[in-house]
C-alpha cells in the first residue's frame, strides 16, 4: 500500500516477496520514520488457521503512526488484507507445536529528501515467515541482566511506539548482555533509573507475596498485547494483578527476604518466557530455584491452549479465516 500526500493511501496489492526498490535519500534510511508491528498466525488443533488480536496490532500501529507523524491507516482494510494475505499463503503456516507464522507489518518513510520533517510518501508493506520456538531453551527459565549504563527510551520518548529507533538503542545493552551469557537485557526508566520498564522484546511481571506486579504503562514501555492480555487472564482467575511502578529494589529486596515467587515475560515472541536468573549489579538473583513458575505455566497453557484452539476462546480473541 503506498502513500501519496494529496491522495492519501493508494494502490493496495499483493505480489510475491523481492526486493522493493528505493532512492538513496528515501527519508527512512536517515531519519529514522519508520513504524511496525509483529503478530503471528496459528494452526489450530481442528487444522483451522487463526490470528491472535490482530486488530490490537493495527490499532497500536496506528499509535505508532501518530507519535512519528506518519499518516494513519484504516485499521479494517489492513486487517481484511492480512486475512487474504494468510489465506493465500495458508501451506506456510506450521504445524508443528510451538511453530506458527510471524507476520511483520511495516511502514517506511520513502520521500526523496535530506530535509528532517515528516515524509509525504510512504510504503505500508506486511512480510510474513514461518518460525519456530523463540528461545532455543522453549519454556526453560531464561537468563536476563539489568542494563546500567544505557536507557532503551525515556518518558516522552518514543518507549511506547513501536519504531525502530527504540531497537537500534537497545542493541548496545544487548550486546553487553549476550557477552555475559544473558539471553536479554531488562531496562531501567531513564529517569531515575531504578523503576522496571521493560525487557528486549517482552513485558516484565513479578509475583511477589501472592501478588502479580507488573509496571504500568508510562509512556516509554511498549504497550504489550500479550501484556493486556495475560492480566485480563490473571483477573479472570482472581489472582490478584497490580499494574504499577516498581523499582529493582524492591525485587531484590523481595528476593532477599524470600517473597520474590516468580518472574516471568509476555510477548508475542517469547510467549511467556519465565525468568530463571536476574543479574543486577554483582548480584545473582535465583528465582523459584531456576524453575517455571505455577502460575507462569498457567498462562503459558493458557495462552498456548488459546492460541491453538485447544481451550475455548472464552475473552473473543481470535479470529479463524
Ligand atoms: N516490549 C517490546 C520492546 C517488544 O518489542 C515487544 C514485542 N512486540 C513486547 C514488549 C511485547 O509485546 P507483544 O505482547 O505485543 O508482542
Amino acid at each position: 500500500l503506498d502513500y501519496t500526500e494529496g491522495i492519501g493511501w493508494h494502490d493496495g496489492r499483493i505480489v510475491p516477496y523481492q526486493p522493493i526498490s528505493l532512492d538513496p535519500s528515501a527519508m527512512i534510511f536517515h531519519y529514522g520514520q519508520s513504524v511496525f508491528e509483529g503478530l503471528k498466525a496459528y494452526v489450530t488443533v481442528d487444522n483451522e488457521v487463526l490470528l491472535f488480536r490482530p486488530d490490537q496490532n493495527f490499532k497500536r500501529l496506528n499509535n505508532s503512526n501518530d507519535r512519528l507523524c506518519i499518516p494513519k491507516i484504516d485499521e479494517e482494510y489492513a486487517l481484511e488484507a492480512l486475512k487474504q494475505l494468510v489465506s493465500i499463503d495458508r501451506e506456510w503456516v506450521p504445524n508443528a507445536p510451538g511453530t506458527s507464522l510471524y507476520i511483520r507489518p511495516f511502514i517506511i518513510a520513502t520521500e526523496a529528501n535530506l530535509g528532517v520533517h515528516p515524509s509525504n510518501r510512504y510504503q505500508f508493506i506486511i512480510i510474513m515467515s514461518p518460525s519456530g520456538s523463540y528461545y532455543k531453551e522453549g519454556i526453560n527459565p531464561v537468563k536476563i541482566m539489568v542494563e546500567q549504563q544505557f536507557v532503551r527510551a525515556v518518558r516522552g520518548g518514543t518507549g511506547a511506539a513501536k519504531t525502530g529507533g527504540n531497537y537500534a538503542s537497545a542493541l548496545k545493552g544487548q550486546e553487553i548482555a549476550s557477552k555475559e551469557g544473558y539471553a536479554q537485557t531488562l531496562w531501567l526508566d531513564g529517569k531515575e533509573n531504578c523503576y522496571v520498564e521493560e525487557v528486549g522484546s517482552m513485558n516484565i511481571f513479578f509475583k511477589i507475596d501472592g501478588k502479580v506486579i507488573t509496571p504500568a504503562l508510562n509512556g516509554s514501555i511498549l504497550p504489550g498485547i500479550t501484556r493486556d492480555s495475560m492480566i485480563q487472564v490473571l483477573k479472570s482467575k482472581n489472582i490478584p494483578v497490580e499494574e504499577r511502578r516498581i523499582s529493582i529494589e524492591e525485587v531484590v529486596e523481595a528476593h532477599n527476604n524470600g517473597t520474590l515467587e516468580e518472574v516471568f515475560g509476555t510477548g508475542t515472541a517469547a510467549v511467556i518466557s519465565p525468568v530463571g536468573e536476574l543479574k543486577y549489579l554483582n548480584d545473582k538473583l535465583i528465582i523459584n530455584k531456576g524453575e517455571i513458575g505455577e502460575v507462569s505455566q498457567m498462562l503459558y497453557d493458557t495462552l498456548t491452549g488459546i492460541q491453538n484452539g485447544s481451550i475455548e476462546d472464552t475473552f473473543g480473541w481470535t479470529i479463524r479465516l
